[in-house]
């Protein structure tokens, strides 16, 4: 893997994502490699195809500098704004135990006296070493990305990410510390809407770590992202038929159903509007 140190330019970026109103990206690039990974289009800004995705981590070094004076046009010390990390790498990939990018853009926060919001989003059980960073922040949610409860699955598309049942002790870790947390429940895999015995164990599972928020993504098969993605997994014929079909109406009607079955049963709140998020284009 290409690792390479860099001077950025700018670190608080304003976000056009629901329930973020700025988003830090302490690294370009993302060392898990998700093979259905939307960031992948990121490559291109750094000259990069996007099969090269997975392959090379961006550090930049002046990220917590960079903050240090961005915060500087926050009024009433930024109040009612949401900060998200991060939004197209991972905050707690491998290279952040070198670097502490992460942490350190957290210090600096805390130091300004940030009174907003801090939102994380990582697949990385590294992020317990910050929990007494968490601890001293006055609003703060905490996610882990969830996609099935097996580790076989969240090794074959998540390739170089923490395993899934280690997310899951990192929930349960953050909720004894008595940080919010919610999940990630995202992309939705197709093969959920034959199986929602399947889809009950993400829940039951999340409900037994103490997790009771959760933000839900359908899969978004925009060109780009299917193309590395089939060319990566080499599907059957018969999974990428189950692939193809996540794209109608009844298996979105299907999967919805059980969601809100789901939600009920568990008791949970579905974050970001109260929907699953959905991506309508298929062609793009
Ligand atoms: S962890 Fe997130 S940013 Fe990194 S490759 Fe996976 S989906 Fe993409």
């Amino acid at each position: 893997m290409e690792l390479k140190e860099i001077l950025s330019k700018s670190i608080l970026v304003p976000s056009k994502l629901p329930d973020s109103d700025f988003v830090i990206n302490p690294y370009t690039g993302c060392s898990f490699g998700c093979s259905y990974c939307y960031a992948s289009f990121m490559s291109r800004y750094v000259e990069k195809e996007i099969d090269d995705w997975g392959n090379f981590v961006f550090v930049k070094k002046n990220a917590p500098e960079l903050l240090q004076k961005d915060l500087k046009r926050f009024k009433n010390f930024g109040e009612g704004k949401i900060i998200l990390f991060s939004s197209v790498t991972d905050p707690y990939q491998g290279v952040e135990n070198k670097y502490q990018l992460t942490r350190k853009c957290l210090e600096v926060l805390l130091d300004f006296g940030f009174l907003g919001e801090v939102s994380i989003l990582t697949k990385s059980s590294l992020i317990i070493r910050d929990i007494d960073l968490f601890a001293k922040f006055k609003h703060i949610s905490v996610g882990l990305t969830i996609t099935s409860v097996d580790d076989e699955i969240s090794k074959f598309f998540e390739k170089f990410a923490p395993k899934v049942s280690e997310r899951f002790l990192a929930l349960e870790k953050l909720n004894s510390a008595e940080i919010d947390t919610y999940a990630f429940f995202g992309p939705i895999l197709p093969h959920f809407a034959s199986s929602p015995e399947k889809m009950e164990e993400v829940f039951m599972r999340l409900s037994k770590v103490g997790t009771k928020k959760l933000y839900i993504e359908h899969i978004n098969l925009s060109n780009y992202i299917r193309n590395r993605l089939f060319a990566e997994t080499n599907f059957s014929q018969e999974i990428l038929k189950t692939f193809y079909e996540s794209k109608t109406k009844n298996y979105r009607s299907k999967i919805d159903k059980f969601l809100v079955d789901l939600v009920k049963k568990y008791d949970m709140k579905i974050l970001g509007g109260g929907k699953a998020i959905y991506h309508k284009d298929f062609n793009n």
